[in-house]
């Protein structure tokens, strides 16, 4: 065998290097930490500490819910703190895992990136044992709690760059059962839309990951430009909640958003790049139809200006097929290479 072969075949059978104090298979509601080592000037024997919690009681399926992947996304990770503190064992038929800020270092800096490494911890997917820190915690989500899990909640929302309309999304995935198991928790979040999304790049995330096991996934994007709202975090909190009902962890019916006075969930879909509108041009970015508008295909979306020449007229932007803006570039300034919105179309599945 060659040499490294049989080095991989000795990582293999190590250890993940993150550790978690706290039994996953314990009865009842436990806050712990997952350690990884982090060694520093300012820290020689230095870690990081991610919180975590289980609740656990009964026989039912394993849900993992995630957050804070990316730093600056808020919304899922004061959902799922307080989802935390709420929930009761004794309401659980299974058991929830609970990670709410997974990429600590990035939620300590409010960056999407972690400052440790410089890495996109959804772009490094299934990780590296003898990796960076979010490389660590990456193997650790894929090596240790995903053979616990049936069914991950990651929680995203646009961070700073982006803003989107409060979204449940899923992929499209080529097993019918697995695409329409999918679907049904996607309508059961409750937002108000429910998305199936063509990503720019899947390489190394963890929805990738995790589809290709067969495991049901599902994301959200629930506001952003790195900020919250009151509406939005209502529309996580109840969506993680309708989510342990509609798998059956919480006893009862997911609530519909009409409940809550909100519209009922809109399916749709961004089945390819017409979908994606990108700029070609650096400046001050003026959108022309806001977030949840419907428009038409050839209609101006947004405009770019040169502040250094005011009087040249601003690079206009048009929408590229009919539908509904779904999420747009958040900040005042743009570059070229950015996504400067994104329009979803109805589904019709
Ligand atoms: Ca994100």
């Amino acid at each position: 065998m060659p040499g490294s072969a049989v080095q991989e075949l000795t990582a293999l059978n190590k250890p993940s290097r993150v550790t978690c104090n706290i039994d996953l298979g314990a009865v009842g509601k436990h806050y712990g930490y997952l350690t990884a080592p982090y060694s520093r000037n300012e820290s020689a024997w230095g870690s990081i500490q991610v919180p975590i919690i289980t609740i656990c009681h009964g026989t039912g399926p394993t849900i993992l819910f995630t957050g804070g992947i990316h730093g600056d996304e808020y919304e899922g990770q004061v959902a799922l703190m307080n989802l935390a503190r709420e929930l009761e064992p004794e309401q659980l038929q299974g058991r929830a895992i609970i990670v709410p800020s997974l990429n600590l270092p990035a939620v300590r800096a409010a960056t999407r990136l972690s400052p440790v490494d410089g890495l996109n911890m959804n772009r490094i997917f299934p990780g590296r044992r003898d990796g960076t820190v979010s490389e660590m915690l990456a193997d650790y989500v894929y090596t240790q709690l995903l053979p616990l899990t049936d069914i991950v909640v990651d929680l995203h929302s646009g961070g700073r760059s982006l803003d989107f309309v409060p979204s449940a999304v899923m992929h499209y995935l080529d097993d019918r059962s697995h695409f329409n198991r999918t679907l049904a928790a996607v309508k059961a979040f409750g937002a108000p839309l429910g998305l199936v999304l063509r990503e720019l790049d899947s390489e190394g995330m963890l929805d990738t990951a995790v589809e290709d096991l067969g495991k049901t996934f599902i994301s959200t994007e629930l506001g952003g430009s790195s900020t919250l709202t009151a509406g939005n975090v209502a529309i996580a909190r109840t969506g993680v909640e309708n989510l342990l009902r509609h798998f059956g962890v919480l006893e009862g019916e997911p609530t519909p958003p009409e409940a809550f006075g909100r519209t009922p969930t809109r399916l749709m879909q961004t089945p390819d790049d017409r979908s994606f509108v990108i700029a070609e041009d650096d400046g001050i970015f003026e959108i022309l139809a806001d977030l949840g508008t419907e428009v038409t295909i050839g209609q101006p979306i947004g405009r770019i200006h040169d502040f250094n020449d005011p009087k040249r007229p601003p690079a206009v932007y048009d929408a590229r097929r009919s539908g509904v803006v779904f999420s747009r570039h958040a900040m005042g300034l743009i570059k070229r290479g950015d996504c400067l919105a994104v329009i979803a179309i109805d589904w019709e599945g």
